[in-house]
């Protein structure tokens, strides 16, 4: 079974197997990224109020 690699996006920190981000639609993504957080509910959650996240999803914390 093969799995895709993750990546993330520069641009907005959101992750996707994809080589287009899937929420700004940048091609800026990262494999080298470090951490991420899984917002699910953007308009109560903290983290998601501090990195201006506005939509669920998974996101990276540090993308280099
Ligand atoms: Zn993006």
């Amino acid at each position: 079974m093969s799995r895709k690699k993750e990546k993330a996006c520069r641009e907005c920190h959101s992750i996707t197997t994809e080589d287009e981000c899937q929420v700004c639609h940048s091609n800026d993504v990262s494999t080298d990224y470090l951490g991420y957080v899984i917002v699910m509910d953007p308009e109560t959650s903290i983290i998601a109020r501090k990195m201006q996240i506005d939509r669920a999803g998974k996101y990276a914390l540090k993308v280099r």
